[in-house]
């Protein structure tokens, strides 16, 4: 009987842990969880943004390195201020694939060969 008891006390334990962990995963108001660790976000400032927010419209932030939106000293009755996210894993192989492609290119000029054809 006291094994049973043991055992049923570790399962609360364990359940109330898990709840307790699931509850604090979920932050609200704060930069967008990051799907990787290299995720990063600019923050995309409107014609009307508020003049605290200027001071970051050409600046890339680790998502959790960004500061939190609305900005504490922003002056807009209402902050349209949003994240942009990028995912810098992505943008690496857009610019591998670009050069590749460049590299085949020039390959086919060189290896034309009708003009000798022609010749003969
Ligand atoms: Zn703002």
């Amino acid at each position: 009987m006291g094994l049973l008891l043991t055992i049923l006390v570790i399962v609360a334990a364990v359940a109330a842990f898990l709840w307790y962990r699931q509850r604090s995963a979920a932050p609200t108001g704060a930069p967008p969880a990051p799907s990787n660790r290299f995720h990063a976000v600019t923050i995309h400032i409107r014609a009307d943004a508020c003049p605290a927010v200027r001071v970051f419209a050409s600046t890339k932030f680790l998502a959790k390195e960004a500061p939190r939106l609305p900005l504490e000293n922003c002056t807009a009755p209402v902050c349209k201020c949003r994240y942009e996210h990028y995912d810098d894993r992505r943008t690496e192989e857009d610019r591998r694939e670009s050069a590749d492609a460049a590299k085949y290119e020039g390959e086919q000029k060189r290896t034309r060969k009708d003009r000798r054809r022609s010749r003969a």
